[in-house]
């Protein structure tokens, strides 16, 4: 039975406040909505709406394989689409560094946290993005925060794909940016947009590859756009670093574009780099400019230095093996030339993001416990993470991932889609 304790919590808590006055005291009732009872209210909508996240602890991680609960799964759900994150070679260089510098940075990167670590690493993906400079930031949500709330003031224009990720959404808000979504890869609603407030500076915002989607964003398009406009481009490329273009360079140098037609590039670390943290390339200026007032960069502890020096391992090995980006390449297409062929619901995609769109949440739910009771885990990504009536599987698939493990998550997916109801 469903706990009713909470709703039945005390909103009308009367709080009784004195009102000044020389002839009497006038007693004003005020009943005050309690913030914690609200938020038990709001979850436990949540419960009802079958929408309530759960947490589940992993045991252990052996490259595509998990431990939970005391069952070995076969994981597509993971970012890790090199299959860097288990690399000995990280763990060394961790280790090495760990070993000469110990855990933590001690300090933010301004007063005495920026090691030597953190320079080579900033120096390698400045590098490999084609860019002056670059900036870490200890996660790509901080990342995007602290560069909004650095380039934008109030009433500014902000013009973003509706698609977009929470933390870019959430940035242009904390900003006090004016946001403006157009409808997902619609440039032509985005010029709208832009020109209504041509006189506002402006800054537009995309995923390079979208997360929940997995397409690839029209960025020379949007990039020609943002010329013609005067508004500044940025390209949040968490998922295309180490994944597009022959030295996994990302999605912008792949669409064959440069600093001057994205100025703002922001790429996280904990994807298929396999650690974590982020960082912003650009030029010189635009990153010293983030350096003086990206306060999610100012006033927060550097990432630990041995991290940063694991990172700079897996940015090489991303580099040099081609391999995995070849590998992951045949194997995504695989995946869609047999899903294809049984009918399944597939998503316009070409990277490692293999979305299935099931429509309705239940349905979505259901298909990830068929599949978790064959061995396979993947996620159902329900409303509000996708918008409603889009639920779907999230298929994500890596590197360490071999051939059989995809023909078999296709035969148990076209079981598990079959025995939906419909
Ligand atoms: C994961 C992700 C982020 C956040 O990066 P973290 O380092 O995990 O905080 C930002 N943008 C996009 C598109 C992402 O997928």
């Amino acid at each position: 039975m469903r706990d009713r304790s909470v709703l039945a919590l005390p909103l009308r808590t009367v709080v009784a406040h004195r009102v000044r006055s020389h002839k009497e005291a006038v007693v004003r009732m005020t009943p005050r909505p309690d913030l914690l009872a609200r938020l038990a209210r709001h979850t436990q909508q949540r419960e009802q709406a079958n929408l309530r996240r759960r947490l589940h602890t992993i045991d252990r991680v052996d490259g595509p394989w998990i431990e939970r609960g005391g069952r070995r799964l076969l994981s597509f759900c993971s970012n890790d689409y090199l299959g860097l994150a288990q690399h000995p070679a990280l763990i060394a260089a961790l280790k090495r560094a760990a070993d000469e510098d110990g855990v933590g940075s001690g300090s933010a990167h301004l007063i005495a946290g920026h090691r030597r670590a953190h320079d080579a690493l900033e120096e390698a993906l400045a590098e490999w993005t084609g860019r002056e400079r670059a900036l870490l930031f200890s996660t790509g949500y901080m990342a995007n925060l602290g560069v909004m709330q650095a380039l934008l003031e109030r009433g500014d224009l902000c013009v973003q794909d509706k698609l977009n990720h929470a933390c870019l959404l959430d940035g242009a808000q904390l900003a006090g940016a004016a946001l403006k979504r157009y409808p997902h890869g619609d440039v032509g609603a985005a010029a709208r947009q832009l020109a209504q407030r041509g006189d506002a500076p402006a800054l537009l915002a995309t995923d390079g590859v979208f997360s929940m989607d997995g397409d690839i964003a029209p960025l020379a398009e949007l990039a020609a756009l943002c010329r013609r406009e005067g508004a500044t481009l940025m390209v949040d490329d968490a998922h295309g670093l180490g994944v597009l273009g022959a030295r996994g360079e990302g999605s912008v140098l792949d669409a064959g574009l440069d600093q001057d037609d994205a100025p703002v590039l922001m790429a996280t670390l904990g994807k298929a780099v396999g650690c974590s943290g982020a960082f912003v390339a650009g030029s010189a200026s635009v990153i010293d400019g983030l350096l003086q007032f990206a306060r999610t960069y100012i006033y927060t502890t550097a990432m630990p230095p041995a991290l940063a020096a694991a990172t700079l391992a897996a940015v090489r090995l991303a580099q040099s093996e081609r391999w995995r980006r070849e590998k992951l390449r045949a194997l995504v297409a695989r995946f869609r030339r047999n899903a294809q062929q049984l009918g399944l619901p597939l998503m316009p995609s070409s990277t490692a993001i293999q979305p299935l769109l099931l429509g309705d949440a239940p349905s979505a739910t259901a298909a990830a416990h068929a599949l978790e009771h064959e061995g396979f885990l993947v996620t159902a990504i329900r409303p509000p993470t996708v918008p409603q009536g889009k639920a779907r599987l999230r298929i994500t698939l890596s590197a360490v991932h071999q051939e059989s493990d995809v023909d078999r998550l296709l035969d148990a997916l076209s079981r598990a889609l079959r025995a939906l109801p419909v």
